[in-house]
Formats: structure tokens, C-alpha cells, sequence
């Protein structure tokens, strides 16, 4: 299997080589030359795999240059019940990605029992252990290199923490996570860690990791790399659950269902795509977005158009707050035909500030026939749908989930069942938990108390020399 660019430009390249790598030379995202296609033989093979089978199976035709029993051993070392036992106390974690039932045909697909009690947990862990892998194999080292406002953060340290030729510097706006996401962060003591808290916005710390990145000489030398969402093998490693999560809602293959994903960078959906391109009965594919909307209105106007990040709405699921949605290239390559050109004449638009349209052309008809419905929720719907959740069935949900469930419920065809993506969990986001439920939100045992644990972070202003200087000081060529 070989991967080809977006944008047209770029020379094929194999799974590990895009592994430790971002962007393809010329600006594009990397997809596979052909997805891989599912038998209806393989699918009834598959209905009856334990988790880490199946992402063994999905994952082989994907990672094509690892040799199998390699690849074996780091999914059975990821998907287990201790690495994803640390959520909800009724769960059954041997599932690793357990279905909740709510009502006939409406359940909730829970991916966030791993160590950060969020969705990103699924591909960071794996993440983790193949880069260990790779970067063992070539003798090499890797500094990792990024800017969270709470989640990618936390699940890319809790992925890295102890790993052999890794380190990671990661940077955060001084004082603007909640309490428990910095407990997260900073009390982690591993030596190849590092926190960062910038005296600044969120913005003002992306910038300082652009900046450095945008330094070649530097960037070559210390060995800098990146885990954000556009990473091929996250995206892979999200197509498992999309799987797993359809054969746990159905009895055979010949049922469809739709699933309803509460979306930010258009990473989880995209894995649902790329499942169904290879051959999952999916019917529908439900986008939620919350105030920031603007893939919501690319799917029902067909106009896309990023907002300025200074445009961005600050919301009550702060992970969904994207003024840009990076992977949604990769699905606007598929329905363009493929077409390199005719994406890099799009993205030379959206590069510049603007937007494109693509109501008035034959792709709009295209878009009808890959079946995505989406919508978009707001504070008082969150409220609405987490306090409905809590007095019908005794379950608490997030706020991001809430959008899922909220716009899933309004945009399912009633003959699919439902199947609702549980991104975080609530003990996550307090405050919007006491404002809807006036209660506090169930707390997973390991993590009681994890804000009275010894803290540690290096507080630094918004100067780029001074983020050089501690990298190099920390990362020994
Ligand atoms: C990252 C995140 C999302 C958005 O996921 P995308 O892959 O960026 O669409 C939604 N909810 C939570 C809790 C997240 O952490």
C-alpha cells in the first residue's frame, strides 16, 4: 500500500515513511492510493474478533510495510483492558470501545475509558508505541513538538510518557485549562516530558510552534516532530472503532446504521468515510458541529469557508472550537474524483483567506450520493441534551457528545439505528456538568485527588528565542 498526496505533487510514499512525518512536500494531507476493500466474507469473519483482532486486521492493509507479527505485538501491547480500563466504573473494558444502549436503536459508542478520559486516546496510544517501533528500527530520535488547549495534549504525553528515543516539549496558554486538565499534565514526572505554560492565549503558543517549525535549520537539527490530527496513522487507527462499533450495534451484515460524530478537525468522521469506502454498511454519516460551524454549513450550502482563528466562538466543548478544519482536504479529494489539481485550485483559496463554493457544480450532486447529513448545536441544546440524558436514563455524557447526540437524534433516517460517538467524559468538564445538573460528574476512581499531586512546568513567556534555547537545552543532539 502506498500513499499519495492531496494536493497531486508529491512522490508515493509507504506507510512508515509517512509515519513520523506532517505534510506532504507540496502542502497536501496523504491517503492511500486505493482504499482497501472489505469482503462481505472478511466482514462476517470479523463480527466475531476481539478488539485488538480486528484493528490487527484493518490495520494490516493499512500498514503493509510492517511485517505482520510486529504489527501484531504493538496493537495487542496498545488495545487492552488496563490501558483502556480507566472510565466509566459499569463499563465492560475487555469491549476496550463498549456499546451503551439507550433506548431501542440509539446507543452510544464509548471510546473514552483511556488514560485522558477523551476519544484521542484511541490513536495516540498507538501512536505511541509505532513510533518507539520505528525510531528504534532506525536508531533514531524524535522531539516531539506541539500546543494544546486540553485534550491532543494530554493524550500525546499520557502516549509518550517513558518511551524509548521520544521526548516531548508541550506548550500551554499559563492558566487558561481547567483545573483537572493541568493537574493531567503537569503532575506527569517522566523525565522525557515537558510542559510548558506560556504566558499567553492559545493562539500566542501556536504561533511560537509555527515559528520554530518554519525554522528548517532548527527544525532539522533537534529532531522536531508532530502528533496533530493529520497524522496518517491516527486517522487509521480510528477506522477500527467504526467497525467494531457497527457489528456491536447490529446482528448481520446486511444492516445499516448511521453514526453521529461531534467533529472539530474533521479527523473522526474522516475515519468513518474511509470505513465505509472500503465496505461497512454504513447508511448515513451525521456531522455535529457546536457554534463553530463551519463545516455544517459547507454540508448543507456547499460553501467552505474557515474563519479568521480570531473569529473562532470560545464554547462549552472547547475541542470542537476550530476555526479551520484540516482533515477535511482528505474528503474533499474523494469527491472531487481524486482530482490533485482541482483541490490544490480550492486549498489556493482557502491559503489566501477565502473560500470556495461548490453548489453550482456537478460535485454538489456528488456530495448527495456519499450520504452525510450534519447540524449544529449550541450551549442551551448541550444543557437541554446532557440533563435529558441524566433524568430518562442515569447517564452523564459531555458536552461534545451532547452536540453528537442532539444533532444525531435530528438527523437520522428513523429506519438506522444510531450510533453516537462518546468523545470525552464528563468528569472532564465540570463546570458545564454543575450548570446542567447541578452535580458534580462521577469521577473515575484512579483519578481522585489528582489535583493535590506535585506539579511540574516550566512558565515561560511568548518568546521564541526562549523556547529554542530550552529545547536545545533539553533535547541533547
Ligand atoms: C478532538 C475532539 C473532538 C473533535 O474531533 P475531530 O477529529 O477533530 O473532528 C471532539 N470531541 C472531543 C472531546 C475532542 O477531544
Amino acid at each position: 500500500m502506498r500513499y499519495i498526496s492531496t494536493r497531486g505533487n508529491a512522490p508515493a510514499k509507504t506507510f512508515t515513511e509517512i509515519l513520523l512525518g506532517g505534510l506532504a512536500p507540496d502542502g497536501g494531507l496523504y491517503l492511500p492510493e486505493q482504499y482497501p476493500q472489505v469482503t462481505r466474507a472478511e466482514l462476517d469473519a470479523w463480527r466475531k474478533l476481539s478488539y485488538a483482532e480486528l484493528a490487527f486486521e484493518v490495520l494490516s492493509k493499512f500498514a503493509t510495510d510492517i511485517p505482520a507479527d510486529d504489527l501484531r505485538a504493538i496493537i495487542s501491547k496498545t488495545y487492552t483492558s488496563e490501558v483502556y480500563g480507566n472510565g466509566r466504573a459499569d463499563s465492560d473494558s475487555t469491549q476496550i470501545t463498549p456499546l451503551r444502549t439507550l433506548a431501542d436503536n440509539v446507543h452510544i459508542l464509548e471510546l473514552s475509558n483511556g488514560p485522558t478520559l477523551a476519544f484521542k486516546d484511541m490513536a495516540m496510544q498507538l501512536l505511541g508505541n509505532l513510533f518507539e517501533y520505528a525510531l528504534d528500527k532506525q536508531h533514531a530520535e524524535l522531539n516531539i513538538l506541539g500546543a494544546t488547549s486540553g485534550d491532543t495534549g494530554s493524550a500525546a504525553e499520557y502516549a509518550m510518557r517513558g518511551k524509548r528515543g521520544i521526548r516531548v516539549f508541550m506548550l500551554s496558554p499559563n492558566g487558561k485549562m481547567s483545573g483537572f486538565q493541568r493537574a493531567q499534565m503537569y503532575s506527569l514526572q517522566d523525565p522525557n516530558i515537558f510542559n510548558i505554560a506560556i504566558n499567553g492565549m492559545f493562539d500566542d503558543a501556536q504561533d511560537m510552534v509555527k515559528a520554530v517549525s518554519n525554522d528548517h535549520a532548527f527544525k532539522a537539527r533537534y529532531k522536531i516532530g508532530t502528533v496533530n490530527s493529520i497524522n496518517w496513522a491516527r486517522v487509521s487507527a480510528q477506522i477500527v472503532y467504526y467497525f467494531k462499533g457497527y457489528f456491536a450495534a447490529t446482528q448481520s451484515n446486511d444492516e445499516q446504521v448511521a453514526f453521529s460524530v461531534p467533529s472539530g478537525n474533521f479527523g473522526n468522521i474522516c475515519a468513518g468515510h474511509i470505513a465505509r469506502m472500503m465496505g461497512l454498511p454504513v447508511g448515513q454519516l451525521i456531522l455535529a458541529t457546536n457554534e463553530n460551524d463551519v463545516l455544517d454549513e459547507f454540508f448543507r450550502t456547499g460553501v467552505y469557508r474557515p474563519r479568521d482563528t480570531g473569529h473562532t466562538y470560545e464554547t462549552s466543548s472547547p475541542s470542537m472550537d476550530i476555526s479551520k478544519a484540516s482533515n477535511f482536504e482528505r474528503f474533499m479529494f474523494d469527491l472531487v474524483g481524486r482530482d490533485g489539481a482541482k483541490v490544490r485550485e480550492f486549498w489556493s483559496k482557502v491559503d489566501a483567506g477565502g473560500a470556495f463554493d461548490i453548489k453550482d457544480t456537478a460535485y454538489w450532486h456528488a456530495l448527495a450520493t456519499f450520504d452525510f447529513a450534519s447540524g449544529k448545536s449550541t450551549h442551551r441544546d448541550r444543557l437541554k441534551t446532557i440533563r435529558e440524558l441524566w433524568e430518562e436514563y442515569g447517564v452523564m455524557i459531555d458536552p461534545h457528545t451532547a452536540d453528537g447526540l442532539k444533532v444525531g437524534l435530528e438527523q437520522r433516517r428513523p429506519s438506522l439505528p444510531l450510533i453516537c460517538l462518546e468523545t470525552a467524559l464528563p468528569a472532564k468538564f465540570e463546570e458545564t456538568i454543575r450548570e446542567a445538573l447541578g452535580r458534580e460528574p462521577e469521577r473515575p476512581e484512579a483519578l481522585a485527588g489528582i489535583e493535590n499531586l506535585t506539579q511540574r512546568c516550566e512558565v515561560m513567556d511568548a518568546d521564541v528565542t526562549r523556547l529554542k534555547s530550552y529545547i536545545a537545552e533539553h533535547a541533547p543532539q
